[in-house]
């Protein structure tokens, strides 16, 4: 909050800030497209700031919901922190009073042999979680020298108990354990959480980074996807040529339960860079609620035939497009363009004489992904104008 001696300075420093920085993206039909963050540190385990800084960042940049989701087996403060995991969510919990922002209470389970790192949502007492799979925590990650599978298990079955939504956090770490698991990241034991209601979705972003293997994890174990930070110091500085990566979370209502059965259902897309990465049906409504199309006749020089195709887009996403008609774009190269954010881009389309009453418009859209190796192909048909 603002110090009292320059409140009104600091007040109008932050709102100008806040316009210039909220992420304008559309909703889709039936659904309003909530952007979270579920992946961050803070003192409580390993990371560098305070609770109430992680409300501030997300309120500023227009998130709509975070997790602060500390590692329940590591506290990098012991001397000068009780050990009590959820006290991070309270004291988020009260900050966000002030805001509109949701918090949804998470916990981070981190042991460094398969399964690895996971994130659990939802969860009501993070202190219950065990990690006895661990020999010391303290200032220090020492595991014991064979956990057993029990041991490895017990804090995911503690969090689906507690009604958990658990996802796949950066899978990437196969030299920890190669020789003994092999060089799968999605392991048996990964299988077996599946089976058992202990998984849901994974981390196709983390810290920015696109993770082509869990991309195609995601779609071969249909699992939901997921962008995050991992944030452990300040997001801003870290992001400071881009937005943070965010998931796009397509929920019926704006609330901790809409969002819950958004991510149980998979609606969702993850935002970084200008890429969005999702499922084809969420992000096909996506692109075409970015976008608002007119085609007006024309006559050029009152000799010439040509229909003006007048592109808005309203999103904050430039949209990297090949765009083919029935008919030839002028001066348009193999239909390439970029559809710049809240810029109208127009198009001649030379009708050959035809009366045309409405005109096809195919697009692929080559920063939007329904696959690992596909782009988002759709189409718009757009009724021609006088
Ligand atoms: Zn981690
Ligand atoms: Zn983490």
């Amino acid at each position: 909050m603002a110090c009292l001696l320059c409140f009104g300075a600091e007040l109008q420093a932050q709102s100008t800030s806040k316009a210039e920085e909220k992420v304008k993206l559309p909703d889709i039909p039936g659904y309003q497209t909530l952007k979270g963050d579920f992946h961050m540190h803070t003192v409580f385990s390993d990371g560098h700031v305070w609770p109430s800084f992680r409300l501030y960042e997300a309120d500023r940049d227009g998130l709509d919901a975070i997790s602060i989701t500390e590692h329940i087996d590591y506290e990098g403060y012991p001397d000068e922190i009780r050990k009590d995991y959820n006290k991070s969510h309270q004291i988020a919990t009260e900050s966000a009073a002030k805001t509109d922002v949701l918090v949804i209470q998470g916990v981070e389970i981190s042991p460094r042999v398969t399964p690895y790192h996971h994130n659990a949502l939802f969860v009501k007492d993070a202190n219950k979680l065990p990690s006895d799979y661990m020999k010391d925590g303290k200032k220090k990650f020492v595991m014991k020298d064979n956990p057993t599978e029990k041991q490895l298990l017990a804090p995911f079955w503690e969090a689906k108990r507690q009604g958990a939504f658990i996802f796949y956090n950066h899978p990437n770490y196969r030299w920890w354990d190669k020789d003994k698991y092999g060089l799968d990241l999605f392991s048996d034991l990964h299988r077996k959480m599946l089976a058992e209601g202990l998984l849901h979705g994974v981390e196709v972003v983390n810290s920015g980074i696109y993770n082509l293997e869990a991309h195609r994890m995601a779609e071969k174990y249909n699992l939901t996807m997921l962008a995050n930070s991992d944030e452990h110091r300040d997001i801003s500085y870290t992001y400071r040529h881009s937005h943070r990566p965010m998931t796009l979370v397509f929920a019926k209502e704006r609330s901790e339960e809409g969002i819950r059965e958004a991510l149980q259902a998979r609606r969702t897309a993850v935002y970084f860079d200008d890429y969005l990465v999702g499922r084809e049906k969420e992000l096909d409504a996506f692109f075409k609620a970015s976008l608002e199309v007119k085609a007006v006749k024309s006559n050029r020089r009152n000799v010439e035939p040509v229909i003006l195709i007048h592109i808005q887009n309203k999103s904050d996403i430039p949209y990297e497009v090949v765009c083919k008609s029935d008919q030839d774009f002028e001066n348009l190269p193999l239909g390439r363009l970029t559809l710049k954010p809240h810029e109208t881009t127009t198009l001649t389309l030379k009708t050959l004489w035809q009366e045309l009453p409405e005109v096809p418009l195919r697009f692929e859209v080559q920063n939007v992904l329904v696959s690992p190796e596909k782009a988002l192909q759709t189409e718009l048909r757009v009724k021609v104008t006088e």
